[in-house]
């Protein structure tokens, strides 16, 4: 299935500027992504080590790779050299893995901190008070990490009034920590089924694959 460029342009005029749209790029093939960058796209989001390494050897450079899934400790070494943000961080542990692979690699590398605001069990994701307490914590001392701001995923649900209230419960904790903390910039919600509402929201960054790219088979 080719790539829907019109939904991409639609996309791209409702975000404005000051809205980043990560397009998430998840088991599709470089041709597809390809066509989102002769468009003049470059920002790209994937969730899996391995493909992300490959797709990344075979493209352009000046790609901004995003890293939407959920990080093992042991593979952060694969994409330390390069990766442009990392989205779900939610431990110490890894935190400070990153910050030893972006020595190595002697850069800082951007990081954000995943809250769980969706009702649902399996989703990843820090509460307020870990959130708290993580960022109140030894952090300041990790000098090649730079926490940029929050990410959180919404229940997957066709209630949008629950959507909406999951969105806006992270927004008002991430104006808290704002007041604090001026490198708090991003806030990563929003995708395809619920991006509207996430920039209603307050969003600053969007990860939309299907609407894009179109389902996926996995
Ligand atoms: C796959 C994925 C997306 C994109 O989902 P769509 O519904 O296809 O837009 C966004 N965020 C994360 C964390 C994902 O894993």
């Amino acid at each position: 299935m080719p790539v829907n460029v019109q939904n991409y342009k639609e996309v791209i005029n409702e975000l404005g500027t000051h809205v980043t749209l990560v397009a998430v790029s998840k088991t599709k093939p470089i041709e597809e992504i390809l066509e989102l960058y002769s468009l003049g796209h470059r920002d790209f989001g994937e969730n899996y080590v391995q493909e992300l390494v490959e797709k990344a050897e075979l493209l352009p450079k000046d790609i901004r790779w995003h890293f939407i899934g959920h990080l093992q400790s042991n593979k952060v070494k694969n994409i330390a050299a390069f990766i442009h943000l990392i989205h779900g961080v939610d431990s110490l542990k890894l935190l400070t893995e990153i910050n030893k692979q972006g020595k190595k690699n002697n850069r800082v590398i951007n990081c954000l901190l995943q809250v769980h605001i969706a009702q649902e069990e399996a989703k990843f994701g820090l509460n307020e008070e870990e959130l708290l307490q993580l960022l109140n914590g030894s952090i300041s001392q990790l000098r090649n990490i730079k926490i940029c701001g929050l990410m959180g995923m919404a229940s997957l649900t066709d209630n949008m009034d629950k959507v909406r209230y999951e969105f806006h419960f992270l927004k008002l904790l991430f104006t808290k920590l704002m007041t604090h903390d001026s490198q708090l910039t991003t806030l990563s919600m929003g995708m395809s089924g619920d991006y509207k509402i996430a920039i209603e929201e307050g969003s600053t960054m969007v990860r939309i694959g299907s609407l894009i790219f179109g389902e996926r088979n996995q």
